[in-house]
């Protein structure tokens, strides 16, 4: 981190600026007990200063929130902290983690900082605590190598010292562990204006409840090549994102990259624009993905955490969709795997973007005759980039869809119920993946096993896997296993294949960073509250080549393959994919969980 100099207190003082930086080594033994490594970085004028503080965890992983503890060696006074809760008694502080960011993972960060009073000295605090433990000389160490380094360099001209101990924190544009970890979502505005147009003439209750939801970070879809220009266009979210970012915290947005050629080819609600019999992939290349990779690599953009979502269901329909023809000819011509190729090499060649590639969701992949080809064929088509395995950060499942992140009152697939287990269940059909946690875990530790790296880390879209409301259930009964499964469960889908504007789903888990092992964020892919697929028969696609899909007409019930031959669950009345739903927002909202 560079300091910047600060210049307070009127012409005639000269402006004083100081650059402390302490840095205490903890040991990196594999015992239990908590180490770090401190860096405390001071801007200073007359009588306040600006300090940031970075602790990194070079012990075991925090899953349960973190407390850095410290004694200022003077009368400094917190006057305000962000990114962190800080009470000071005397000399005394406490600083404790935002309820958004509890853990932090072995090798990971946490930044935070305040603004402070002070007269005379101002000298750095010489130790800090991470829950209980001083950092540098944890309790337990057995092959201590921990050393301590202060440098406090006080200068009267205007020139910054820097400090450049190793250890400090990254230089902004290097790449992260996880880029969710201590930076702020971004909040788009076109997404806002939505939410709060919809709560106005709302109004009362709901609308109060409504509002709330535009608190979240939603993902910036680039659905087609007049998204990167069109309305706001990418540079405009990203000079938002800039703005946003103003007050120290970063910013991490999300750009969802979904224009493969035969787009959506098991399905008609969200085809696009480019086909692979009419050089799509060239044109998905030179008119989609280079514009994006040139506006994203703008240097004024490198303080930015940008994640690259890839390509919602392309993969995923290679390995269970190849009897639909547009999803054979994407296969044959190489199409999707070279297009997400092309994608990785051009955005993993820009240190800030962090790209996650989909792996669809449980009640899609979670079979192991689809889960082993799945990862294969992902696997494969990563290994073949420029960086290889490196080109990626993580994966990302659920995109669009509602499948639960936990179903909590069935977390035994394998219990037996009237002498069936309930992976066996009529709902279940026997995937043993009930869930996103559990589906998101195996496919991490088949990726690891595959040959990535084992810091790569999951999302989940849990912007529509609530399911609360007054069907939701309180706990699982009955003397058949179809009994116990439909009484337990989270989701209430008619059949686990339905995925249009699904009728009773609800706002899930707020995006969060680090929310379990292994994951690194729960995150609002598909803004709630913009469609899945219009309901009602069009003719032929909108000029986006979205279309009319059976699976969005509520009284449809014709899909042996998709869904067994169920009614879809769709509400009616849905507008094209993508278009705002004001009736699927309410509903969402309505059947939130946790509930607004
Ligand atoms: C649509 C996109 C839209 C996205 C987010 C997709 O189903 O095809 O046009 O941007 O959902 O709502």
């Amino acid at each position: 981190m560079k300091p910047t100099t600060l210049a307070r207190g009127g012409a005639a003082a000269a402006a004083l600026t100081l650059a402390s930086g302490l840095l205490v080594l903890g040991t990196s033994t594999a015992g239990a007990a908590p180490a770090c490594a401190v860096d405390y970085q001071v801007n200073q004028w007359d009588s306040g200063f600006t300090a940031n503080l970075t602790v990194k965890n070079t012990g075991d992983a925090i899953s349960n929130g973190w407390t850095l503890e410290w004694d200022f060696p003077g009368n400094q006074k917190v006057t305000q902290g962000w990114s962190a809760t800080i009470t000071q008694s005397g000399q005394h502080v406490t600083a404790k983690n935002p309820d958004w960011a509890r853990s932090l993972p072995s090798g990971g960060s946490a930044s935070f900082g305040f603004n402070g009073s002070y007269s005379g000295s101002n000298a750095a605090p010489t130790s800090f605590k991470l829950n209980g433990v001083t950092c540098g000389g944890g309790p337990t160490t057995t092959t201590s190598t921990s050393t301590s380094t202060t440098t406090s360099t006080t200068t009267t001209t205007s020139t910054t010292t820097t400090t450049t101990t190793s250890g400090n924190p990254p230089d902004p544009g290097t790449h992260l562990p996880n880029p969710y970890e201590g930076a702020k979502g971004y909040l788009n505005p076109d997404f806002v204006n939505n939410v709060n147009t919809t709560a106005d003439a709302t109004g009362g209750t709901l609308g109060t409840a409504m509002r709330k939801v535009a608190q979240h970070s939603t993902a910036v879809w680039m659905d087609r090549i007049g998204a990167i220009t069109a309305g706001r266009g990418l540079a405009g979210h990203l000079d938002e994102a800039v703005r946003q970012a103003s007050g120290g915290t970063p910013v991490v947005i999300q750009v969802v990259i979904y224009d493969l050629p035969n787009r959506d080819c098991a399905a008609l609600a969200s085809n696009g624009e480019l086909q692979v019999s009419q050089n799509g992939l060239a044109r998905y290349k030179a008119e989609y993905i280079d514009p994006i990779a040139a506006i994203l690599a703008d240097p004024k953009y490198r303080d930015l955490r940008i994640v690259g979502i890839i390509e919602p269901d392309s993969l995923p329909n290679l390995v269970t969709n190849l009897a639909k023809p547009k999803c054979a000819e994407a296969n044959s011509s190489g199409a999707y795997v070279q297009g997400i190729q092309y994608a990785l090499n051009k955005l993993s060649a820009i240190p800030n973007v962090y790209n996650y590639v989909d792996i669809a969701h449980s009640g899609w992949l979670g079979w192991s005759s689809n889960m082993g080809p799945a990862v294969t064929l992902i696997a494969n088509t990563i290994k073949g980039t420029t960086k290889g395995v490196n080109s990626v950060d993580g994966f990302v499942s659920n995109m669009a869809n509602t499948s639960p992140t936990e179903e909590i009152y069935l977390p035994d697939p394998t219990l037996n119920v009237g002498g069936t287990q309930l992976q066996a269940a009529t709902y279940y059909q026997w995937n043993p993946y009930f869930d996103e946690a559990d589906f998101g875990t195996e496919m991490r530790n088949r990726f690891i096993a595959a040959g990535f790296p084992s810091g790569i880390g999951m999302l989940v879209d849990t912007s529509r896997n609530g399911w609360g409301g007054p069907n939701r259930p309180t706990g699982a009964s009955g003397t058949t296993a179809d009994a116990y499964v439909n009484s337990g469960r989270i989701d209430r889908k008619l059949h686990r294949g339905n995925w249009c504007n699904q009728t009773g789903a609800g706002i899930g888990a707020r995006p969060t960073a680090s929310p379990r092992a292994g994951f690194d964020a729960y995150v609002w892919i598909k803004p709630p509250g913009e469609s899945d697929g219009i309901a009602t028969k069009t003719d032929g696609p909108n000029e986006e080549g979205k279309q009319h899909d059976p699976m969005c007409d509520p009284n449809y019930r014709g899909d042996q393959q998709a869904n067994g031959g169920n009614l879809t669950g769709a509400m009616p009345g849905a507008p094209h994919a993508g278009v705002w739903f004001p009736a699927g927002f309410t509903s969402l909202v309505q059947n939130a969980y946790p509930a607004f």
